[in-house]
C-alpha cells in the first residue's frame, strides 16, 4: 500500500479506483463501441460506525444492512467493531458522448446509455472485485456487499423495491451527493452516473459531508424551482410528489427491454431520460442553470 497513515490509505484507495477507470481496458462499452463506459470517478469514505447506517433501517427498510452486518455475513468467523470498518464509495460518471446521445431521446434510451446500463454495470462489477482484490492483497479483509450471495431486493420498506445494501445511501454517507426530485443522486459530477461500494476493515478518514440534508442539491427542494426532470419522463412517473417507482419500472420492463433488443441487438434495458437534459445532469445545479 506504501502508506502507513490513514490519509495515505485513503489516497491509495482513491488511486486504485481512478486508475482502473482511467487505464484499464475493462472500462469499455464493448465493441463496436470502442470507448470507455465511464469518466474519471469520484471517491468518498464513510465509517462503519456512522449512525446514518442505523437510520437507513428506517429510511430504506429494517432489512438494510449496517456495514458490520454485511461484513459478518461475508466473514462469519471474524469479530470486528463497527468503527474498524470503512465503506468505500465511488461515483462512475457517464461519458460526454453517452449523455449527449441520451439528451436527444424522448422515449427510449440511446444505445450508449443502454450499453452503460448493461456493459457499464459489468465494468462496475469488475471494479468492485478489483478493489476487494487490491485490499485483500494488502492483507485487508474486504467485500462488495452487492456481490455477496445474501444481497437481495426486498419489499416492505417505504419504497416499492429496495435492497439489503443501497450503494446510493452509502454514497450519501460518504459525502458524494444528495437525492433529487426524480430520486436519482445528484453529485459534483451530476446525476448521470452509476455508483459502487466496498466495505473494508481499514482505518480511513471519513469524507466530510458538505450538506445538511439529503435533498440539498436539488433546486426543487431548496428553491421550489426547476422541476425539469418532470417533463423529461416519457411516462409521467415524476411529479412534485417525487418518483412513482412502479410507473417507472413498468416502462423499463418490458418497454425499454423490448426496444433495446429490437434496436440494439442485446438483452438490456434502461431509460435515464430524467438523468439527462436537466440542470443536474453533470453538476450540482444552481439557479443560474435555469436561465
Ligand atoms: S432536474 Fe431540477 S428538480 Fe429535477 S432533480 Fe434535478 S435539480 Fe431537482
Ligand atoms: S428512468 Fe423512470 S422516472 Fe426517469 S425518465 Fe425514465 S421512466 Fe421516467
Amino acid at each position: 500500500m506504501g502508506h502507513d497513515d490513514a490519509a495515505g490509505r485513503a489516497a491509495w484507495l482513491e488511486q486504485v479506483i481512478v486508475d482502473f477507470i482511467e487505464r484499464s481496458p475493462e472500462n469499455t462499452l464493448q465493441p463496436p463501441f470502442d470507448e470507455p463506459a465511464f469518466d474519471t470517478p469520484l471517491v468518498g469514505f464513510s465509517k462503519g460506525g456512522d449512525p446514518l447506517y442505523q437510520d437507513y433501517k428506517e429510511h430504506v427498510g429494517p432489512f438494510h444492512w449496517t456495514p458490520i452486518e454485511a461484513f459478518e455475513l461475508a466473514f462469519p468467523d471474524v469479530k470486528v467493531r463497527p468503527e474498524e470498518l470503512t465503506v468505500v464509495s465511488y461515483i462512475l460518471p457517464q461519458t460526454r458522448a453517452t449523455k449527449a446521445d441520451n439528451r436527444k431521446e424522448t422515449r427510449f434510451p440511446a444505445e450508449r446509455w443502454a450499453r452503460a446500463r448493461i456493459m457499464g454495470e459489468e465494468v462496475n462489477v469488475k471494479l468492485r472485485l478489483h478493489v476487494v482484490a487490491a485490499l485483500t492483497e494488502q492483507g485487508v479483509q474486504a467485500l462488495a456487499p452487492v456481490l455477496i450471495p445474501q444481497w437481495e431486493f426486498k419489499t416492505g420498506g417505504p419504497y416499492v423495491l429496495a435492497s439489503t445494501w443501497s450503494e446510493r445511501h452509502a454514497a450519501y454517507a460518504a459525502g458524494l451527493g444528495t437525492f433529487g426530485l426524480c430520486d436519482a443522486m445528484i453529485t459534483a459530477k451530476g446525476k448521470a452516473m452509476r455508483v459502487g461500494s466496498v466495505i473494508a476493515r481499514i482505518d480511513v478518514p471519513p469524507t466530510p459531508r458538505p450538506y445538511q440534508n439529503h435533498r440539498e442539491y436539488c433546486l426543487f427542494f431548496t428553491q421550489g424551482t426547476c422541476k425539469k426532470c418532470i417533463p423529461r419522463c416519457p411516462v409521467g412517473a415524476i411529479s412534485e410528489a417525487g418518483k412513482d417507482k412502479a410507473k417507472c419500472m413498468a416502462h423499463l420492463w418490458p418497454g425499454t427491454a423490448d426496444y433495446v433488443k429490437a434496436n440494439y441487438g442485446f438483452d438490456g434495458y434502461g431509460c435515464g431520460l430524467c438523468q439527462t437534459g436537466v440542470p443536474c445532469e453533470s453538476k450540482i445545479p444552481t439557479a443560474r442553470d435555469l436561465d
